[in-house]
């Protein structure tokens, strides 16, 4: 029996994109709902004092919109890659993609040259817009997918030869006003794909997620319903590109119109100094920022009584943590939300009721308009506290890959459940426990890992012969890729050549990718029909492994 969320659902507008609600919308829009402009929040930078409101972004976005059609010919459903750090031209330049029907892709700062490359192919990107710190990598990722190098701009900063978005807003305000696109006749919002994030799924490489404009909607509407209504300051400290940033930094702060307090880069005292100095009372962090500030003595330096709440997600959080959390912030309130990519962020999250450390163990219950059931191993829907994987039906399940018709079957099915890959419970009020992953994915500083990213580039390699990669347990990093490798015949499997590989894959991807141990043996574990047995080879994994 499917569990409904036992929250009112939400009203969903389905005829408008996300533009047009944040910016247009008499009823959602702070623009239309605020008397007066000085109320009005907005996107900020915490260590350069830059700030837009929300008029300002409409009208930037405006402007930027304008120039990119005029000037340089985005067409609707046309990508634009957005590969930065946080800055607070990141959302101009989203806002600015989806008002002309555009989609946007963002991609991690941190990327190399090839997984750039490959993220601008999946996403067919069109334009990129970087940051200067990122430019070089950027240029030649463009290159190499066939971005025109003039299409190729610099959301903040300077450097010859390259527009800022800046200037492409003054451009644009001496142009002629490109008017807002609107969803097609016969469409509805949940049709139109407005961005591309990227997962890998339950399995195989980084896949490009397709995210309806009725997806944001949906699920800054259903969290909306649960959020306190103190949460007048946001932190963003949590990357741009990932599902959680861009919902609840980039879209819902405008509906609730609050001000997002944005962080470039992420360093602890950076954070502390920025929590004080906003008296932000709210952190929506992940498990291994969680994990520093119980563990990391700097904390200890700041005053931090006023903080209502931690809220945690992408990862799982350990009991130790949240015991120690509690003991050192007994005043403080905890919540958690849990969800995926093709979620479009949530399928759960803590109530206002639920805003204590007693629940902290759960994930919260199932967010509005949302169906969730249970499946057991035997393909049988569990009931009431029986383990199986969780499977979630709702508005904001997104329409599935881009071009890729068999990942998507795989993962949605024909009734419009996602099927995410991990492993929980349900009890008597409705609350959820997440037990376990049961797919490929690692999950590193709350970032995902594809192990057949890093298996296809080992197996690259001369000296191996077969790999699988499984996820291992890390004190601060949750989770770190360790890799399992058969030699190739006539080499020989030690340190020296564990190091090797080590090393090797620290040269191809960005860090947080790095492969942090290698065991040998003799075989992978393979189904019949050659997958990897990766359960098989968890266990078969002897303790105390070499560890290079
Ligand atoms: P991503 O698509 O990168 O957001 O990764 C989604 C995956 O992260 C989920 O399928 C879970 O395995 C994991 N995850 C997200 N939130 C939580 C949470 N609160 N607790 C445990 N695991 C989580």
């Amino acid at each position: 029996m499917p569990f409904k969320s036992r929250q009112n659902d939400i009203f969903l507008p389905r005829d408008i994109t996300t533009y047009q609600w944040l910016f247009e919308s008499p009823t959602y829009s702070p623009l239309h709902r605020l008397p007066r402009p000085e109320q009005l929040g907005g996107y900020h930078n915490a260590i350069t004092k830059e700030t837009l409101t929300y008029q300002q972004v409409k009208d930037d976005a405006t402007a930027l919109s304008t120039t990119l059609v005029r000037s340089y010919n985005l067409q609707p459903e046309d990508t634009v890659s957005l590969f930065s750090q946080n800055t607070i031209w990141y959302p101009v330049a989203m806002h600015a993609t989806l008002r002309v029907g555009g989609k946007v892709s963002g991609a991690s700062p941190a990327y190399n040259v090839e997984e750039m490359t490959y993220a601008l192919q999946k996403a067919d990107a069109k334009f990129l817009m970087t940051h200067p710190d990122s430019l070089e990598v950027a240029v030649e990722a463009a290159q190499k997918a066939g971005v025109k190098k003039e299409n190729v701009f610099l959301l903040e900063g300077e450097k010859a030869g390259f527009k800022t978005v800046k200037q492409l807003i003054e451009e644009g305000k001496k142009l002629e006003e490109v008017p807002v696109w609107t969803i097609p006749k016969g469409k509805t919002n949940g049709d139109v794909c407005g961005f591309l994030s990227f997962s890998s799924g339950t399995t195989g490489l980084p896949k490009a997620v397709m995210i309806s404009h009725q997806n944001v909607i949906a699920q800054c509407l259903q969290i909306q319903l649960i959020t306190p209504a103190d949460l007048t300051r946001i932190l963003a400290v949590l990357p741009s590109f990932h599902i959680t940033g861009l919902v609840h930094a980039l879209h819902l702060p405008v509906l609730l119109n609050a001000t997002v307090v944005m962080l470039p880069a992420f360093t602890m005292k950076g954070m502390l100094d920025t929590v004080v100095e906003y008296q932000l009372s709210e952190l929506l962090l992940v498990p291994p920022i969680l994990i520093r500030m119980v563990r990391d003595p700097i904390v200890d330096n700041y005053d931090l009584s006023f903080l209502r709440r931690f809220s945690s997600g992408a990862a799982p959080l350990s009991e130790e943590i949240i015991n120690l959390l509690k003991k050192k912030f007994p005043q403080t309130g905890f919540k958690q939300g849990y969800g995926m990519t093709e979620s479009c962020s949530c399928i759960t999250a803590h109530p206002p009721s639920h805003y204590d450390y007693k629940y902290a163990h759960s994930v919260g219950t199932v967010v509005a308009s949302t169906t969730v059931k249970i499946m057991k191993e035997d393909g049988t829907e569990g009931g009431v506290g029986e383990p199986g994987e969780i499977w979630a039906k709702g508005p904001q399940i997104v329409m599935g890959y881009l071009n890729n018709e068999a990942a998507t079957r795989d993962t949605f099915d024909a009734d419009g459940y996602l099927h995410t890959g991990d492993q929980g419970s349900i009890d008597a009020d409705g609350v959820i426990t997440i037990l376990d992953r049961i797919k490929e994915m690692i999950k590193v500083k709350g970032i995902s890992v594809a192990p057949a990213e890093l298996e296809d580039l080992l197996l690259g390699h001369e000296k191996v012969e077969d790999v699988a990669v499984l996820g291992i347990q890390d004190e601060w990093a949750g989770e770190v890729p360790k890799a399992y490798v058969v030699p190739q015949a006539g080499q020989k499997g030690d340190q020296a050549l564990g190091l090797e590989l080590i090393k090797y894959v620290r040269a191809k991807k960005v860090r947080y990718k790095a492969v942090r141990e290698v065991e040998f043996v003799e075989e992978i574990p393979k189904s019949a029909s050659g997958q990897i047995l990766r359960r098989v080879l968890r266990d078969q994994s002897r303790k105390g492994a070499m560890g290079v």
